[in-house]
């Protein structure tokens, strides 16, 4: 096994694959007894299970980005891991390309990560605009602009969203596994080696099996042209296996939603000259280009460099991917590109099938095998929610996996995992078919209505036509959407002509009311907030009401700030008080590590507070939970001033006085989360707030603490 330690070396593994903690705290022990119950307070981790054979705290099945970024995140939480690979090389196919405000804030916590994909995305006026025409060098139809002003003002977020292909983004998160002391193995490099922190590639899971430690997972590889299997064991199976999931499939986990919305092929291509026209002519993200002759969404990845991935639908059995050769979809590109581009570079042709899905469950056999990512949701690409979706799951399943090992929570916080990421999936998933369906609208409007397309499909599937041979059915199939693309030709699609003209108003007011597909939903994006879960209410009082908690409809609500149990802690700039070194505004969300499990109390700098700011730092000692307390003060609040707090809360050393920082908003921190100065905000090491008072309101500081750390934990502890 090769141990890749230098930069230099990490290049070229990378570039190999690319192309063809110590524990900070003595991890707790859980095992399974025949009763199903799971014990946290047996040791384990890291030991040797059943026959000797290596036993894994954490074993990550799918090196896609949720399966990294989740080993990266344990990781750094003190959890051991490793991760398997079915194939022996990473994907250069540039999926994922729209990273959200959310998942940029992660990657802030993520050595730099954000900062990178910043420094090395595209200009963003490149590809704010989605751009609708009848060819790339033809006459526009509408364009959309995705980006508002208080994108850039970090008022709601201290990041903005980022446009970073999936497979760049993979190279800078194993790099960062590599620092991390990842290596990345492929089959004849492990044997005998320790298992740990690898990313073992050619491994397919095949088997799972409970065992009295854990888990026994089987997998498959190829040696010298012979298919052989090799066993290991662990506590934790996660299933990062993406939208075909075989860990889903073997654990018995059914999806629920609607299969197979559309069928599509994906081209991967490099063209320098196209690159540059877009560049200098109409840059974009999206096109969506009409023609009589093609239809496709050509989206670019990087003008600059000239990278594209064109998509374009497809009608099985009539049409079969043998049917789209390298050849063939380079005519397709040219159709829809206008002229003769004499460098098109078709490097990759994948199919892919578009679903609208969510698994009936996250967490089974005991709470040992959880999924997240597309193994436990797949949605339309519309928004770009899969990748961020997933991410964001693994960062809300990382503190609870760490939490329990490490005996903070019971196991049974691993099941508010489900309670909390299954009903985001399950909106996520409506608002992505709602966006798709908005995206329909604008060949609809030109009148190539993708249900009718769809109806032909059905009709010529049918029984009565499914006797004639598969060559007539592919050509009646042909002819008829050629008839229907020849509603696209400029003779009908011009403002003289009274059909053409009536289309392209409707088309202008589908852009103009923002009812076409649309990139960002910021109050979905940040402001997803979990109703039930490791949250716990004010006493006597219900997180959320029931009409709070229905589905509303896509529609683009900004954000607005909120500090009930379950939302991300409202961002808000902040300095240091007392720190003569760290004078320059940091976001609350910054008070919160992403290295290590802590959580946080905010209080106001008034006496009932710090009382229950006091009373918490006891209940969080007796429970072995690590606790920051934060003392944010007013706008000018001089550093003299503040030497309140180390007396209030003596002899606890671990606090921050900060100040408000001066901001473009007026609202102080307080009228941000509408909440009075006596509220106290307690929250979770995922940035999700936890439990919130009036500190003015509690009758006995201790119980109430005791009853939210028992709840928050999972616990039934120290109860009186
Ligand atoms: C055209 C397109 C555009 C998209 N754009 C966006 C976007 O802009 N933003 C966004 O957020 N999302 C987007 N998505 C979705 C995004 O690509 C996926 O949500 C994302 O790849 C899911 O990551 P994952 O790690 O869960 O799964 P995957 O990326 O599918 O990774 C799963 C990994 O598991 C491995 N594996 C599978 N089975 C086994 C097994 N039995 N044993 C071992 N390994 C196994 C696979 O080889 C693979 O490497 C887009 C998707 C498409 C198709």
């Amino acid at each position: 096994m090769r141990s890749v330690a230098t930069g230099l070396i990490l290049s070229r593994k990378l570039a190999d694959f690319c192309h063809a903690c110590s524990r900070r705290r003595v991890l707790g022990r859980f095992s399974s007894s025949s009763s199903g119950t799971v014990d946290p307070r047996k040791s384990y981790g890291g030991g040797r299970g059943e026959k000797e054979v290596p036993h894994l705290p954490v074993l990550i099945v799918g090196a896609g980005p949720v399966g990294l970024i989740l080993s990266i995140l344990l990781t750094k939480l003190g959890v051991k891991c490793s991760v398997l690979e079915k194939s022996v090389v990473f994907s250069r196919h540039p999926q994922a390309h729209f990273i959200n405000n959310r998942t940029m804030e992660l990657f802030r916590k993520l050595d730099g990560l954000a900062e990178e994909i910043q420094s090395l995305e595209p200009p963003v006026d490149l590809w704010r605009r989605f751009i609708y025409c009848t060819s790339l060098s033809g006459p526009v139809l509408g364009s959309v602009d995705h980006m508002k002003p208080q994108d850039f003002d970090k008022i709601v977020s201290p990041i903005s969203v980022a446009h970073f292909s999936q497979y760049k983004l993979m190279n800078l998160v194993l790099q960062r596994l590599e620092k991390l002391g990842f290596s990345v193995c492929s089959p004849s490099e492990i044997e005998g080696s320790i298992w740990d922190r690898k990313i073992l590639m050619g491994h397919e899971c095949i088997s799972i099996h409970p065992t009295n430690e854990g888990l026994k997972v089987g997998t498959s590889y190829l040696k010298e042209g012979k298919m052989e299997e090799r066993e290991f064991h662990c506590s934790i199976l996660v299933g990062s296996d993406g939208a075909r999931s075989t860990v889903r499939k073997l654990v018995d986990i059914d999806m629920k939603g609607e299969r197979n919305l559309q069928r599509l092929v994906s081209v991967h291509f490099l063209s320098k000259d196209l690159g540059q026209y877009l560049l200098h002519e109409r840059p974009g993200m999206l096109f969506f280009i009409f023609n009589p002759d093609a239809i496709g969404v050509l989206v670019a990845h990087d003008l600059d460099q000239g990278e594209f991935v064109l998509q374009i639908p497809y009608y099985s059995p009539q049409q079969k991917i043998e049917d789209f050769s390298f050849k063939v979809c380079e005519q397709i590109i040219l159709k829809l590109v206008g002229w003769k581009l004499v460098d098109v570079q078709v490097l990759d042709i994948k199919p892919w099938v578009m679903h609208a899905e969510v698994a009936e469950k996250y967490v089974s056999h005991n709470n040992r095998v959880i999924l997240v990512g597309d193994a436990a949701h797949r949605f339309p690409p519309a928004g770009g929610f899969g990748m961020n979706t997933g991410i964001q799951d693994a960062h809300n399943l990382a503190w609870k996996i760490s939490s329990m090992l490490s005996g903070i929570a019971s196991p049974s916080i691993i099941r508010t995992y489900e309670m909390e990421r299954r009903p985001i999936a399950i909106y996520n998933t409506l608002l992505s078919v709602e966006n798709f369906r908005a995206a329909m609208s604008v060949p609809a409007a030109l009148g190539l209505d993708p249900a009718i397309a769809n109806s032909v499909h059905r009709v010529i599937n049918s029984s009565l036509c499914s006797i004639l041979p598969p060559s007539l059915q592919k050509f009646a199939l042909e002819g008829i959407f050629s008839i229907g693309r020849a509603q696209l030709s400029e003779l009908i699609l011009n403002e003289n002509n009274p059909v053409g003209s009536l289309r392209l108003s409707r088309l202008k007011k589908i852009f103009d009311e923002g009812k076409s597909l649309q990139l960002q939903f910021p109050a979905e994006d940040l402001g997803f907030c979990y109703k039930e879960g490791a949250l716990v209410a004010e006493c006597g009082e219900k997180i959320w009401e029931t009409e709070a908690s229905s589905v509303r409809k896509r529609d683009l609500r900004p954000y607005i700030p909120c500090a009930k149990p379950g939302c991300r802690l409202p961002h808000m700039l902040i300095n240091a008080l007392k720190e003569s070194s760290a004078k320059a505004s940091f976001s609350t969300l910054d008070l919160i590590s992403g290295d290590k499990i802590e959580f946080l109390l905010i209080i106001a700098p008034i006496k009932e507070s710090y009382r229950l700011a006091r009373a918490s730092t006891m209940v969080a000692k007796e429970f072995d939970v690590p606790l920051k307390v934060c003392i944010i003060w007013p706008k000018g609040s001089s550093d003299k001033n503040v030497n309140s707090s180390e007396k209030e809360l003596e002899p606890w050393k671990n606090f921050i006085d900060v100040e408000e920082a001066i901001t473009p908003t007026s609202k102080s921190w307080w009228e941000l989360c509408q909440m009075s100065s006596n509220g106290v905000i307690l929250v979770r090491p995922d940035d999700h707030i936890a439990w919130r008072t009036e500190s003015s309101s509690i009758a006995d500081d201790f119980l109430e603490l005791k009853r939210v750390f028992n709840l928050l934990l999972g616990h039934d502890k120290f109860l009186l």
